[in-house]
């Protein structure tokens, strides 16, 4: 299971898609995918819509979170796309119903899917506000018996403290969940954190920004953080 942030797509645009940034993260995904991995993913949609945001400008909470699961749909569709365009077969499924768009999740066709090496994006999160799309991919990464989640980020790994503002930031080789929960370090809501940890399923923070970075993560070399129990 990958797990990207919606900004992952926006490049350095502040605000929404930018296809150029698609199209290279669908690349790093071909690659690990021309390894022979079976691969599905979730992206988030913070670079469109957060329900939280929202919420904090007078909407209702739950309407604002409907309309930041639709975000991840866009997302999704964009990702197919790319993916597409270089010969590969993906499948959108969206917890969401919109039939015309994505399929419905069921989960044995979605199993189906990945054993015929398929890349399954899993769109509109869990499909119930209150939730993040990290929850939606320890989820789906449980209900599909993924290996692990791999978080790509802009950082190589889990700090102490941000390294972009610290110089003296330490990275974590390897982590318990619940070192990551009782210091609050910034890898997933607690959420996901505690049904990762309740199905020890390993969770591998990673810096997406690395050209072949995920490539690399998966034959064993670079740098990354391992959540574990
Ligand atoms: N969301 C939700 N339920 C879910 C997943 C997502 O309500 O199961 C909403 C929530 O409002 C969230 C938005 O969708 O703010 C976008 O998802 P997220 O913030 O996880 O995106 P990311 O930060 O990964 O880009």
């Amino acid at each position: 299971m990958l797990k990207i942030s919606g900004e992952a797509l926006m490049g350095d645009q502040g605000f929404g898609l930018h296809p150029p940034t698609v199209q290279r993260i669908a690349d790093e995904v071909k690659t690990v995918h021309d390894m022979g991995v079976e691969i599905c993913m979730v992206i988030g949609g913070g670079n469109i819509f957060r329900g939280l945001q929202g919420s904090a400008q007078g909407m209702e909470r739950a309407t604002a979170d409907y309309m930041g699961m639709l975000a991840t749909v866009m997302n999704a569709l964009a990702m197919q796309s790319a993916l597409e365009a270089k010969g590969l077969y993906v499948r959108v499924i969206s917890a969401i119903r919109m039939d015309e768009v994505a399929e419905p999740y069921i989960r044995r066709r979605a199993v189906r899917h990945l054993e015929k090496k398929r890349i399954v994006i899993f769109a509109a999160g869990t499909g119930n506000p209150y939730f993040t799309t990290d929850t939606a991919a320890t989820l789906r990464a449980n209900e599909m018996n993924c290996q692990a989640i791999f978080k790509g980020t802009k950082v190589d790994g889990v700090y102490d403290k941000d390294p972009k503002k610290h110089a003296d930031a330490v990275r974590y080789d390897n982590v318990t969940y619940d070192e990551v929960l009782q210091k609050h370090l910034n890898v997933m809501d607690a959420s996901a954190i505690a049904l990762a940890r309740d199905n020890n399923l390993p969770i591998i923070v990673f810096s997406l920004d690395e050209p072949g970075g995920f490539r690399g993560i998966l034959s064993g070399t670079g740098t990354y953080t391992r959540v574990h129990g």
